[in-house]
C-alpha cells in the first residue's frame, strides 16, 4: 500500500504541483504611497485545493515584477484529495474534542478539504471554521483536522485582544476630565442609526428586543443583545450624554449611549487616516462593531456587578454581519473599553495587518531555539503603531490605563519603550511585540511620518509565521527601496538600524544569558500540547546558567498557573510542566519532524518535537502554584541550558518568577528555610511558604528543610534537595 501511494503522489505532484497551479486566487493591493505599484498575493493550489499557509507575493511596478515573499510546500502530498479517510462530520467531532466542548461547535460553513503546509509538507486536512464563542472568553478558531488520522494539524485563533491579561495592583490614578470632539457624522433626519457604508456601530442590551426578529442570528445564550440605541435627532445630529469618567458609575454603565457613538467616531477617524496614507482597503467591506458587550450572569470575581463584565476589546476577523461581529468592545468591571479611541484604532489596526500581509501573521514558528509567538507579536506591534499614529500619541489606551485600577501607569503600553529581545519576550504576543513597536515608533519620531509607509510596506513581505528578526529585515529592505526612491537617506537607515539593534531585533537567539535576568524572575507562556504534537511544544525561551565556585547545584523555581481571563471567571483547568536540561554551554536545539499517526503509516500529520536536551525533570510541587527542580552533582564552571514545556492538553500555562540560582554546596546539604523573598512581588510570603510546605505532597520522600534563614538565598522556598534521577529524554 505505502509504496503505491507514494508513487501516485509524486506523479500527481509533478503533473499538477504548485508550480503549475491553475488559476489561483489573487488579492491585489496598492503599494501604500507608491503610485502605479501593486502587491499581488497569489494563493497556491495543489490538485485543485488551496494550500493554506502557502502563498506567493509579488510587487508589480510599472517597470517589472518582483517576488517579495513566497512559502510553498517542499514535499509531495501523502494523500490525494480523493483519499481523505475521515468524513467532514468526523472532523467536526475531532474539533469538538480538541476544543474541550460538550457539544459540537457551531461552524460558519461546511468543513472544506484543503492542503495545509506543515513543515513543508502539504497535509490533506478538513478546515473547520468555528463561529465566534464568547465564553469562557472570545475565541474564533479555525482548525485543520488531518484527513488521515483526525489529529489537529494546525489551528488559528482569529481573535486578537487589545491587551495582555494583567494582575491587580493598587495605583493612585489621577482623574482628569476628557473632552470629545464629534465630527464627520451626518444624517438627513431623525431616527438614523450609526451605519455608514463601511461599518455599523451597535450597543448591547441585557434585555432582549421587543421584536424577536431583531435578535442577531449570532446571539448566544448568556450574552447581551446587539441593538442600535443611538439615533440621529431631527437635525440629523447625534448628541448623547457624555460620561464623566471621574465617576465610577459612568465607567461601569453598560447602558450608556456614548460607547456606541465612540466606536463609530473613532473607527471613521481611523479609516480616514489610513486612506490618507494610501490604504483604502480593509478585510471587511462592512464591519460590525459592538460596544458595551457583557454577559447576563455576574462573574465569580465581580459579584458586586449586576452583569458579567468583559475586560478587553477584540478583533475577530469576521466580516459577515450575519455570522458575527468584527470587533467587540467590552463593558469592563471598572471601565468601558469603547471609550478609548486608542483601543478602537488598535483593533482596526489588526484588520489592516490582516489585509496587507499575505497570510495574516497568526502562526507560531517552530524554531530550533523555541516555539515563537512572534508573528502575533508583530501583529500587535503594528496595531499599536497604527493606533499611536492615528492618535498622534505614543501612549496606548490612556483612558483604560488611567481609570482601570489594575494598571499602575496611565496607559497600557508605550510606543516609546526600551523593551528588548529576548529579555522582554515571554511567548505572549503583546509583550513580544513591544520591542518592535518601540523600534518603529522611535524611528518615526526621528525620521518623520514618512516612516508609516515603511511599516505598511513591510507587511506584504512577512509570512504567516514570521519572527521578529524577519520583520526587522523587511523594515530595512523597504527602507533601502525608499532610499532609492529618494524618500529617505543613509542617515535615516542608520536610525532604523540602531533602533532595531538596540532592542536585539537584528538577531535574537531566544536564550536568556544575563545572570541577573536568569536569577531575576522571568515570565513565560507555555503553549498546550495538542493531538497534532508529540510529546510537547518547546517553551518560548531558554535560560543559560553557570555553576559558580563553591556550588554543585542549580535550583530552578517558578510559579505555574493557568492563563488569566478577561471575564472575571477564572480558568481552572489543570496545568502541568516539565523541565528540559542540557548540560552544555550551547543552547538546546529543537528539531521538528512530521510523522504518521500510526507506526509505518503512509500519511504524516503529527509534528514530532525532538532535541538534544540531556534530561527531563518533573518539577516538585511545593504548593498550588510553586514548582521547583534542584539538580546536584555539578561542577563549578559547568553550564546548563533550561527550557520549560507544558505537557497538558487542556490549557496554556504561565510560568512566572522563573529563576535559576546555585546554592553553596554545604548549605544545600543542610537544606534551606522556607521564606518569602524580599523584592519578589510575584513571590510567596514567608507564611505562605509555610503553608506551601504543609501543603506539599506528603508522599514526597526527598523533602527536607532546616538551616539558616538569614542566608543570602533564603528567599527560596523549601528546597527539595535530592539528586533527581534523570529521566529518559523526551525526544525520539
Ligand atoms: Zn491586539
Amino acid at each position: 500500500m505505502g509504496p503505491r501511494f507514494l508513487a501516485v503522489s509524486i506523479l500527481a505532484f509533478a503533473a499538477a504541483g504548485p508550480a503549475r497551479a491553475a488559476a489561483p486566487a489573487v488579492r491585489v493591493r496598492p503599494v501604500p504611497g507608491k503610485a502605479g505599484s501593486v502587491v499581488e498575493h497569489r494563493q497556491i493550489t495543489l490538485h485543485g485545493l488551496p494550500v493554506r499557509r502557502a502563498h506567493e507575493t509579488v510587487v508589480r511596478t510599472p517597470t517589472g515584477v518582483r517576488v517579495v515573499s513566497v512559502v510553498r510546500p517542499s514535499h509531495a502530498p501523502d494523500l490525494l484529495p480523493s483519499e481523505a479517510r475521515i468524513s467532514a462530520d468526523a472532523a467536526v467531532e475531532a474539533a469538538r474534542a480538541e476544543l474541550g466542548l460538550a457539544a459540537p461547535p457551531t461552524v460558519e460553513r461546511a468543513p472544506q478539504l484543503v492542503y495545509i503546509d506543515v513543515l513543508g509538507h502539504p497535509v490533506l486536512a478538513w478546515e473547520v471554521a468555528t463561529a465566534l464563542r464568547t465564553r469562557p472568553e472570545p475565541s474564533r478558531k479555525t482548525l485543520w483536522i488531518g484527513a488521515a488520522g483526525g489529529v489537529l494539524v494546525a489551528e488559528r485563533e482569529e481573535v486578537f485582544a487589545s491587551k495582555a491579561t494583567v494582575y491587580p495592583t493598587n495605583p493612585a490614578a489621577s482623574p482628569e476630565p476628557v473632552t470629545v470632539e464629534l465630527s464627520d457624522i451626518a444624517a438627513d433626519g431623525p431616527g438614523v442609526p450609526l451605519i455608514s457604508p463601511r461599518l455599523r456601530a451597535m450597543n448591547c442590551s441585557l434585555e432582549p428586543p421587543d421584536d424577536p426578529d431583531l435578535i442577531e442570528p449570532w446571539w448566544d445564550e448568556g450574552e447581551c443583545y446587539a441593538v442600535h440605541r443611538v439615533f440621529s435627532d431631527e437635525n440629523g445630529n447625534f448628541f448623547v450624554p457624555l460620561p464623566d469618567v471621574r465617576l465610577e458609575a459612568d465607567n461601569v454603565d453598560g447602558d450608556d449611549l456614548y460607547a456606541e457613538l465612540s466606536i463609530y467616531v473613532h473607527a471613521e477617524r481611523f479609516f480616514d487616516a489610513l486612506v490618507d496614507r494610501g490604504v483604502e482597503t480593509f478585510p471587511c467591506e462592512f464591519s460590525t462593531m459592538l460596544a458595551n458587550f457583557r454577559y447576563t450572569e455576574p462573574a465569580v470575581s465581580y459579584p458586586e456587578l449586576a452583569f458579567g463584565p468583559l475586560n478587553n476589546a477584540y478583533y475577530t476577523n469576521q466580516c459577515d454581519p450575519d455570522k458575527g461581529v468584527t470587533m467587540l468592545f467590552g463593558q469592563g468591571s471598572s471601565i468601558d473599553f469603547a471609550f478609548d479611541g486608542d483601543v478602537v484604532y488598535h483593533e482596526l489596526g489588526h484588520g489592516v495587518t490582516s489585509d496587507l500581509s499575505p497570510d495574516g501573521l497568526w502562526d507560531s514558528r517552530y524554531r530550533r531555539d523555541g516555539l515563537l509567538r512572534d508573528a502575533r507579536g508583530i501583529n500587535e506591534a503594528v496595531a499599536d503603531y497604527l493606533s499611536a499614529m492615528v492618535a498622534g500619541d505614543p501612549y496606548l489606551a490612556d483612558y483604560v490605563g488611567r481609570y482601570w485600577p489594575s494598571y499602575t501607569r496611565p496607559y497600557i503600553r508605550s510606543a516609546r519603550n526600551q523593551k528588548r529581545c529576548p529579555d522582554d519576550t515571554i511567548g505572549q504576543e503583546h509583550n513580544d511585540g513591544e520591542p518592535l513597536m518601540g523600534a518603529m515608533w522611535t524611528t518615526r519620531e526621528q525620521v518623520g511620518p514618512a516612516f508609516d509607509q515603511v511599516v505598511l510596506r513591510m507587511l506584504p513581505r512577512l509570512p504567516g509565521d514570521a519572527d521578529l528578526e524577519s520583520a526587522a529585515a523587511a523594515l530595512l529592505e523597504v527602507m533601502d527601496e525608499m532610499i532609492d526612491e529618494g524618500v529617505f537617506d543613509a542617515a535615516d537607515r542608520a536610525v532604523l538600524y540602531r533602533a532595531l539593534d538596540a532592542r536585539g531585533l537584528i538577531d535574537c537567539p531566544r536564550v536568556l544569558t544575563d545572570p541577573v535576568e536568569v536569577a531575576g524572575g522571568h515570565t513565560m507562556w507555555l503553549r498546550r500540547k495538542t493531538s497534532g504534537v508529540e510529546p510537547f511544544l518547546p517553551g518560548p525561551i531558554q535560560l543559560r546558567h553557570e555553576i559558580p565556585e563553591g556550588s554543585d547545584n542549580f535550583v530552578l523555581s517558578f510559579k505555574l498557573t493557568p492563563r488569566g481571563t478577561s471575564t472575571g471567571n477564572p480558568i481552572e483547568d489543570p496545568v502541568s510542566s516539565k523541565v528540559l536540561v542540557k548540560f552544555a554551554d550551547a543552547s538546546i536545539e529543537f528539531t521538528y519532524d512530521l510523522v504518521s499517526v500510526v507506526p509505518d503509516g503512509d500519511a504524516k500529520e503529527i509534528v514530532l518535537v525532538g532535541g538534544d536536551w540531556d534530561a527531563t525533570y518533573e518539577p516538585s510541587v511545593l504548593d498550588e502554584t510553586q514548582r521547583q527542580v534542584v539538580v546536584r552533582g555539578l561542577l563549578p564552571g559547568q553550564v546548563v541550558h533550561v527550557s520549560l514545556v507544558n505537557d497538558e492538553t487542556t490549557a496554556d500555562a504561565i510560568a512566572s518568577s522563573v529563576r535559576i540560582v546555585s546554592l553553596p554546596a554545604d548549605e544545600l546539604d543542610e537544606g534551606a528555610t522556607p521564606d518569602g523573598g524580599p523584592g519578589d512581588p510575584g513571590g510567596t510570603s514567608g507564611a505562605a511558604g509555610e503553608d506551601a510546605w504543609d501543603a506539599s505532597d506528603p508522599s514526597s520522600s526527598c523533602a527536607c528543610r532546616s538551616g539558616d534563614g538569614d542566608a543570602p538565598w533564603a528567599w527560596i522556598l523549601p528546597v527539595v534537595a535530592c539528586r533527581h534521577r534523570r529521566r529518559r529524554k523526551g525526544g525520539r
